[in-house]
């Protein structure tokens, strides 16, 4: 079995990534509260059980769920193989529907050894591909590609997604460490 080494200076950069979404949900949720009693003091006659959990429902279960605090939460570390890609394409019409813009994002769907599925969100393509093998630092937003000798290729920096070359050992463009590996596991 292989294990994640994570050093202690991107456990602590995901820390304070991690207490930062937490502060902003507790904005959100601050501005939900303030709106909420405004919208049962201002625009219902009168507070009762339904139109209360009615407010609270929309105001505070969509924020929570838009933060996508829940989902980073019960993050954890993981490695796995990149199957495939998949694009997603947002358009964006304007009122008159004569212009518009389109959006595209591109996921890697990958594969954990223990065959859980992952869809992660690649920021270049042009750093990975079907078959890199991949890791991810709970609480940090970028994967980076395992490389060897026969998967030769850049680097990418789990803090920024910068691309490095192998031989360096910190991030050129945000210093952070590159030294995020795949170890054997010890026995007892
Ligand atoms: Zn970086």
């Amino acid at each position: 079995m292989k294990k994640i080494s994570v050093p202690k200076q991107i456990r602590k950069i995901a820390a304070i990534r991690i207490l930062e979404r937490f502060l902003l949900l507790a904005v959100l949720l601050l501005v939900a509260y303030v709106f909420s009693d405004y919208v049962i003091n201002n625009i219902y006659e009168e507070a009762n059980f339904g139109n209360y959990s009615f407010t609270l429902f929309f105001i505070y279960i969509i924020p929570f769920w838009l933060s996508k605090i829940p989902k980073k939460l019960f993050d954890r570390d993981w490695y796995g193989e990149i199957l495939s890609f998949e694009t997603n394409n947002h358009e964006f019409k304007f009122f008159d529907g004569k212009d518009k813009r389109e959006k595209f994002s591109l996921h890697a769907l990958i594969k954990e050894p223990n065959g859980k599925l992952h869809t992660h969100r690649i920021t270049n393509e042009k750093l990975f591909k079907p078959g890199d093998k991949v890791i991810h630092v709970y609480g940090m937003d970028y994967i980076t590609p395992i490389r060897t000798p026969s998967n030769p290729g850049k680097i990418v920096c789990v803090c920024c997604g910068g691309d490095n070359e192998t031989e360096l050992k910190h991030c050129r463009y945000c210093a952070c460490t590159l030294d995020v590996k795949l170890v054997d596991e010890k026995k007892g």
